[in-house]
């Protein structure tokens, strides 16, 4: 094997497709019983079709070089966020309002998710290429100048060069990782996993009944529990679909389920009207029970926008054998989809010694 890359995510999906296309023998390991790491779908059980973005939504492709060449490369196509009418105002003043809200020029969606970013990177690599619920533990220097990645299994993969494309706070905490400088760690565990702490819900309905009566779909709140939601239906407006961000912190969220799912859909009911009480689905996606993407430390801090991280995240290891590629090391958009894609090109290009 040439390359492991540990977290099969957006960022070690990008790495490996540019490894494998420049001729490298690649592995991609991921803890989780499926890829795509933040990037995740609610599907429709019977035809698998992605119905709803349970992590990331939006691109700005005319401000984001990297993600627009990444969409004609894999031949994928957007629409624009729907915003057209009022949003709802709760909680700037005594009673619910309604007002044109600016904002959302230039956000785009991905038809079919960003999870067609995922399926067509998975298909572009050998079957086989990909282990699922396979966790590293440790990346030890092997005594033949290779690389050991060491599973929670007890099986070791030796590589001759690794990829760490996991979040580097769960990295620092949960990966053996003797040969890392002491300036390298404590970088890792100062960085925040973009988005990580957070919930988002998502309503499903028969149509955008919203959309009747002049409404975006956009809600901004200060009461909660949904701070901020936007329209989430497919381009024709079907699937119909509200989303947005829980503002209840985790520890209440993980008390309350069934309260907070109550307090969404009376929320929804007070901006939306009755016919809002009744979805035909409502999930919650809480993205900071998953201890593959949330370390401890961010559930202890505030979670902060990332800024571009120090150039030790974007240096090679161990004699060039280690790099990181997750959103977060990025010098472009760190945390955003955006940049995962750059990190995971650029670490495979470093690696290819095809840019330096
Ligand atoms: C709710 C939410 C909304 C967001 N909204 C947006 C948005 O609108 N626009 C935008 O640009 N970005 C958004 N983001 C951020 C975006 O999702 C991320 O930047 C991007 O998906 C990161 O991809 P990645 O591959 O770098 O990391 P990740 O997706 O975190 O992938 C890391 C992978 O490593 C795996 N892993 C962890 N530990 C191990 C281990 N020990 N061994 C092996 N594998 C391991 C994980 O299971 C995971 O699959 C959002 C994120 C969330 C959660």
């Amino acid at each position: 094997m040439d390359v492991v890359l540990i977290g099969a995510g957006l960022s070690g999906l990008t790495a490996a497709t540019v490894l494998r296309a420049g001729g490298a023998e690649v592995l991609v390991i991921d803890a989780d019983r499926q890829i795509g790491g933040r990037i995740r779908a609610f599907r429709d059980t019977e035809t698998n079709e992605a119905l709803a973005d349970l992590g990331p939504t939006w691109i700005w492709p005319k401000h984001q070089p990297i993600v627009a060449n990444w969409l004609k490369r894999l031949g994928l196509e957007t629409f624009s966020q729907f915003n057209g009418g009022d949003a709802v105002i709760l909680g700037y003043g005594p009673a619910p309002f309604r007002q044109l809200l600016p904002g959302q020029d230039g956000i785009a969606r991905l038809v079919g998710g960003p999870t067609a970013f995922i399926e067509a990177l998975a298909s572009r690599l050998d079957p086989g290429t990909v282990r699922t619920a396979s966790p590293a533990v440790g990346i030890h220097e092997e005594g033949s100048g290779r690389i050991g990645v060491h599973l929670s299994s007890g099986e070791v993969l030796s590589a001759q060069r690794v990829i760490i494309s996991m979040p580097l706070r769960v990295a620092a905490a949960t990966v053996d990782m003797p040969w890392a400088p002491p300036e390298l760690a404590n970088v890792m565990r100062r960085t925040p996993t973009w988005m990580s702490t957070h919930a988002k819900a998502i309503a499903l309905y028969d149509r955008p009944f919203w959309r009747d009566a002049g409404l975006s779909g956009r809600i901004a709140s200060r009461t909660g529990p949904l701070v901020e939601a936007h329209d989430h239906s497919g381009p024709s407006g079907a699937p119909a679909a509200i989303f947005g961000f829980v503002g209840w912190p985790p520890e209440i969220r993980k008390r309350d389920p069934e309260g907070l799912r109550h307090a969404i859909l009376n929320q929804l009911t007070e901006c939306f009207g009755p016919a809002a009480a009744h979805p035909t689905n409502l999930m919650v996606q809480d993205w900071a029970t998953n201890p593959n993407i949330v370390s401890e430390v961010d559930l202890s801090q505030p979670a902060d926008h990332p800024d571009v991280g120090p150039a030790v995240l974007r240096q090679a290891h161990l004699g060039g054998r280690i790099r990181f590629a997750v959103s977060e090391v990025s010098g472009v958009s760190p945390g955003l989809i955006e940049g995962a894609l750059a990190a995971g090109e650029q670490a495979a290009m470093r690696h290819l010694d095809l840019i330096d």
